[in-house]
C-alpha cells in the first residue's frame, strides 16, 4: 500500500498548510523518504482554534447517545480498515505489521469503551442541611476545547486514549500529533470524520512541537492540556500550563522495575517480561527495563533471557515473521550505542546484542546487559529501546528500595509464588501500574498513568473522564 501525503484536519476539512510548508517522513527500516506531512503555521492554528471552540459548542450540546453513535461508527471504521492502517503505520514507525494491526484494533475497543462510559457521567443530588425546599446539585460539565500532544511510539494509541475520554465527556480536541509518524493518527481522525463527527470537534495539526505548544497552551480557547512524551518536555509544558491555570494530564517516561523473587516461576518471568521487553523495539513507556533478579536464580534467569532474546527475528516490520522492527528514529540508535558503551565501561557484562545491525535503517540487536552497576546510565535514564538491564539482589526489601530509587513511577512488574511477597510489593512499589506474574494489560477500563516524575492523571477507567470534566455546585430553592 502506498504511503499517503498527510494533511492538516481543520474545521472538518483536510487541507495543506496555508503557506504550503511540509516536512519529510522517513521509513525507519531503510531511511528513505516515503512521504510528506503538512507543517502548520500560526494562520492554520488560529483557524483550528476557532473551529475547536465552535466544535465544542456543538458537541457539548449533543446527547451522550448521539455522541456515542458517532464514536461507535468510528470504531467500526477502525476495525474495517485495520489491515490497511497497519501497512501505513509500519512504514512510518517500524513496528511489525501484527503489532501495527493490533494497535488499530485496540483503538476501536478503546473508542467503544469510552462511547459507552460517556453515558455514565453522573452528578449527585445532596440533601440540604436546613431547608427541604433547597435542592443541591453536583453537576459535571465538559472542560472545553483540549490541546493534545502525542508521541511517535504508539501513533494511534496515544491519541485515542486522549480523544476517547474527551469526546465521551463532550469536549472538543485539537491534536498535535507526531511529525515523524503522521499518517497513523490521520487514519484515526479520518475514521471520526467519516463517521459524521461535526466540524471542529476534532482537529489535527503537525509542525514545530515547541512553537505549537507555546502558542496553544496559553491560548484562551484551550481549557485543558494533555501530553504524552518525555519527562523533561512534560515538566516544561506543565509549567507553562500552570502559568495560565490550565488543567493538565501528563503521561511521561518510566523506568519499569521487574522484580524476580527467589520463589518466582523463572520460565514464566523470562517468557513474559523478556517478551514484553522487545515489543515495539522497547519503545514503550511501560516497557520492562530494570530487571532485578534474586541472587540465587541469577544465572538461570540470565541464561534463559539471553537464549530467548537471541531467538528474536529482527527485520523490516512489513516482512513475514518479523518479531522486532527497527527503532523509530536515528536518535534511538545513537542512544542505544551510548547506553551500551557506558554500561560496559562501568563494568556491566554484555550477554547478547549491543551493536547496530547493518548500515541501512535503524536496526539494533536486542540487547541484554547483566551485573549493571547502579551508576550506569541505563539504570537511571529511560532506555526506550531494545535493552534489558539486569542486576541481582539478596532481600526483597533491597529490591523494593531499588525499584523506588528513581524519580519515575509508571509501571512495575514482579514475579513471585508467595502471597506475602505479592502483598508487600503491592503496598511498597511506587508505580501507577503494577503487574504481578503477568504481562501488562492496559485495557481501556483500567486506569493508565503514573506518579512522581512519570506524571499525573489517568488515561483509562472512569478516572480518564474525570480529567475532562468541571465539577459545579448548584443549589435551587423551590419558592
Ligand atoms: P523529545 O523529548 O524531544 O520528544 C518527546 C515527544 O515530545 C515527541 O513526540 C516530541 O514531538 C514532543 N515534544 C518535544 N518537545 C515538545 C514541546 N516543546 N512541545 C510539545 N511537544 C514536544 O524526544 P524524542 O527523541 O522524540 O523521544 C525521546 C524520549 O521521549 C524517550 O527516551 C522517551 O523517554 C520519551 N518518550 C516517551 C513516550 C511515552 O509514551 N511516554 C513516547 C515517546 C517518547
Amino acid at each position: 500500500m502506498t504511503y499517503p501525503h498527510t494533511q492538516l484536519f481543520i474545521d472538518g476539512q483536510w487541507q495543506d498548510a496555508a503557506d504550503g510548508r511540509t516536512l519529510a517522513v522517513f521509513n525507519p527500516a531503510n531511511g528513505k523518504e516515503i512521504g510528506r506531512v503538512a507543517h502548520a503555521g500560526t494562520a492554520d492554528l488560529d483557524k483550528a482554534l476557532a473551529a475547536a471552540q465552535k466544535g465544542f459548542e456543538t458537541w457539548r450540546d449533543m446527547t451522550p447517545a448521539d455522541r456515542s453513535k458517532i464514536m461507535r461508527r468510528a470504531a467500526g471504521f477502525m476495525r474495517e480498515r485495520a489491515a490497511d492502517i497497519a501497512q501505513v503505520l509500519t512504514q512510518e514507525q517500524g513496528k511489525p505489521l501484527a503489532e501495527a494491526k493490533g494497535e488499530a484494533l485496540a483503538a476501536a475497543d478503546i473508542i467503544d469503551w469510552f462511547a459507552e462510559e460517556g453515558f455514565r457521567v453522573y452528578g449527585r443530588v445532596v440533601p440540604s442541611r436546613g431547608n427541604l425546599a433547597v435542592r443541591q446539585l453536583v453537576l459535571k460539565d465538559p472542560v472545553g476545547p483540549v490541546a493534545a500532544f502525542t508521541p511517535w511510539n504508539f501513533p494511534i494509541n496515544q491519541v485515542v486514549r486522549k480523544l476517547g475520554a474527551a469526546l465521551a465527556t463532550g469536549c472538543s480536541m485539537l491534536v498535535k500529533a507526531p511529525e515523524e509518524t503522521p499518517a497513523g493518527p490521520a487514519a484515526l481522525i479520518r475514521a471520526f470524520a467519516d463517521a459524521g463527527l461535526p466540524p471542529g470537534v476534532l482537529g489535527l495539526v503537525y509542525g514545530n512541537p515547541a512553537e505549537i505548544s507555546r502558542y496553544l497552551i496559553p491560548h484562551p480557547v484551550i481549557r485543558k492540556i494533555t501530553f504524552t512524551g518525555s519527562t523533561p518536555v512534560g515538566k516544561q509544558l506543565a509549567a507553562l500550563a500552570g502559568q495560565h491555570m490550565k488543567r493538565v494530564t501528563m503521561e511521561l517516561g518510566g523506568h519499569a522495575p521487574v522484580i524476580v523473587a527467589e520463589d518466582a516461576d523463572i520460565a514464566l518471568a523470562v517468557k513474559t517480561a523478556g517478551g514484553a521487553k522487545f515489543r515495539n523495539a522497547g519503545q514503550v513507556c511501560i516497557s520492562p527495563t530494570r530487571f532485578l533478579v534474586h541472587e540465587s536464580i541469577r544465572n538461570e534467569f540470565a541464561a534463559a533471557l539471553t537464549k530467548q532474546t537471541q531467538s528474536l527475528k529482527v527485520g523490516d516490520g512489513l516482512a513475514d515473521g518479523t518479531q522486532m522492527g527497527p527503532l523509530a528514529n536515528p536518535r534511538r540508535l545513537t542512544a542505544m550505542a551510548e547506553f551500551t558503551k557506558d554500561a560496559v565501561e562501568r563494568g556491566a557484562t554484555l550477554l547478547t546484542g549491543g551493536e547496530r545491525i547493518g548500515d541501512a535503517g535503524n536496526f539494533w540487536q536486542p540487547t541484554v546487559l547483566a551485573d549493571v552497576p547502579l551508576d550506569a546510565r541505563v539504570f537511571n535514564d529511560e532506555p526506550f529501546g531494545p535493552m534489558a538491564a539486569m542486576r541481582s539482589f539478596n532481600t526483597l526489601d533491597e529490591a523494593i528500595a531499588e525499584a523506588n530509587r528513581l524519580p519515575f513511577g509508571l509501571a512495575g512488574y514482579a514475579f513471585t509464588r508467595s502471597l506475602k511477597n505479592a502483598d508487600l510489593l503491592t503496598r511498597r512499589v511506587e508505580v501507577g501500574m503494577l503487574w504481578i506474574n503477568m504481562p501488562a494489560m492496559p485495557s481501556a477500563e483500567m486506569p493508565f498513568g503514573g506518579m512522581k516524575d512519570s506524571g499525573y492523571g489517568s488515561e483509562g477507567g472512569p478516572e480518564a473522564l474525570e480529567a475532562y470534566l468541571n465539577v459545579r455546585a448548584v443549589a435551587v430553592m423551590n419558592v
